[in-house]
């Protein structure tokens, strides 16, 4: 089958290298003129790390990773510790494969490098995908130059703010959360005497949150604050904040988050305003289709947008695999094998938001009072708590 990827993000270059595996002849588009991320971190989980396996990359994604010792949480300002719970063996001996930390451009550099070397030649760079036509035979996209494509499924990877979703479903109408997050990293060795532990500490507090971990082999840290307020709205990847702004949004918060502010470079701290969105009606329209943030955008208070794409493109490229069948049956079929799941993530998601903010001593007390019991007593039942997200195995589908 040709298969037209557009976007080649994380979602986009992981169904580019899963059609490959399962025989297809593929090209991705990417509006870009190069391939470049922007200076974050993410959480790479083992639902995630089961696909690379199946692909026999696992390697060389972790290659540049971080493993974390822990999950852990504690108070926001005091540090008090809410509970501590291992995960680096346990990840592996409870969901299968390892949990990753890992520095947004490592990961895209290495799907591409990978894709490069497996399908030369297929990346098209400063390719602008504008629109999509259809007829029985094929689907055909055009370039904002003109120049025009032709496949048997066209997959939109093209993210939060998708083309190939305005032209299927019409223009999006994202609702203001009324939280802002802001994202940096900084080299350890300028952090001083307030290092972040090398696990995955969450920092909970009044209306905000941090998260911090470690990236490169322990050797960079990460922090992800998310503050509630309403006076700005940008929703975009690539937006600046400036420190001072930050430092005022963590004001009175542990030493080791201020010194992560305080301690990155200008040009190093980007802020993103957080829109949510309902789960789409459909995912597909013929021959083509949505994957990934396209198809279910969601907040990031469960780490799992980019993991949830990479489940996506097993499921899907495995569903366009059944030679027998019509194309749009399969792209409906894939619909009905991820929806459920993909929504089940979008609204854990929403709810901890509420859980991480809690506002009033009692709210703090009802909701950290058995979390912090659970650590104390019986940490597996915070584990088996995530069986159903982490243990997930989409490679191993009937
Ligand atoms: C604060 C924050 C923290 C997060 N932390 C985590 C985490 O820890 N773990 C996790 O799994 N997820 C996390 N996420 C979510 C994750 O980053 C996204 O879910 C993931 O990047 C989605 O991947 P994607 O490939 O669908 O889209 P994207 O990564 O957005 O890629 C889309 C690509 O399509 C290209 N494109 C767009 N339009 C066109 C067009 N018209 N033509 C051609 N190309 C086009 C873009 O240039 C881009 O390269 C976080 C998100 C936020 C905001």
């Amino acid at each position: 089958m040709r298969v037209l990827i557009v976007g080649g993000g994380i979602g986009g270059l992981s169904a580019a290298l899963c059609a490959h595996h399962f025989g297809h002849h593929v090209t991705v588009f990417e509006k870009a003129a190069e391939i470049k991320e922007i200076g974050a971190g993410l959480q790479l989980p083992p639902n995630a790390m089961k696909v690379f396996e199946a692909l026999g990359i696992d390697d060389v994604i972790s290659q540049h990773a971080c493993q974390p010792e822990a999950i852990e949480a504690r108070m926001g300002k005091s540090g008090r510790p809410i509970f501590t719970i291992p995960l680096a063996r346990q990840a592996v001996e409870m969901w299968g494969s390892p949990y990753w930390h890992i520095h947004r451009a490592d990961y895209i550099q290495a799907l591409t490098d990978v894709f490069n070397r497996r399908v030369p030649q297929s990346l098209e760079l400063g390719a602008n995908v504008v629109t999509y036509k259809q007829d029985n035979d094929a689907i055909t996209l055009t370039l904002k130059d003109g120049r025009e494509f032709s496949g048997d499924v066209l997959i939109g990877a093209d993210g939060i703010k998708s083309q190939i979703r305005e032209i299927m479903l019409g223009v999006d109408k994202p609702v203001f959360t009324g939280s802002v997050a802001w994202r940096m990293v900084v080299p350890v060795d300028m952090l001083g005497d307030y290092v972040p532990n090398p696990t995955t500490c969450l920092w909970m507090g009044k209306k905000r949150h941090g998260i911090t971990y470690r990236l490169r082999g322990g050797k960079v840290a990460n922090f992800v604050g998310v503050v509630e307020r309403d006076d700005w709205q940008q929703d975009g990847w690539r937006e600046r904040g400036s420190r001072d702004e930050a430092l005022r949004d963590f004001e009175g918060w542990h030493p080791i988050l201020t010194n992560l502010i305080q301690s990155a470079k200008p040009d190093t701290l980007y802020r993103w305003a957080l829109f949510d969105r309902a789960p789409l009606p459909r995912w597909s329209d013929g021959r083509a289709v949505l994957l990934g943030d396209a198809a279910h955008p969601m907040l990031p208070f469960l780490a799992q947008g980019a993991a949830m794409a990479v489940e996506d493109a097993w499921a899907l490229i495995r569903e366009i695999s059944h030679a027998a069948r019509p194309v749009e049956h399969s792209l409906k079929a894939y619909q009905n094998l991820r929806y459920e799941r993909a929504s089940q993530v979008q609204a854990k998601s929403r709810a901890n938001m509420k859980t991480f903010h809690q506002s009033t001593w009692l709210g703090q007390i009802k909701t950290y009072g058995p979390m912090w019991l659970a650590g104390r007593v019986m940490p597996s039942i915070v584990h088996k708590g995530m069986d159903w997200l982490y243990g997930y195995d989409v490679t191993q589908l009937d």
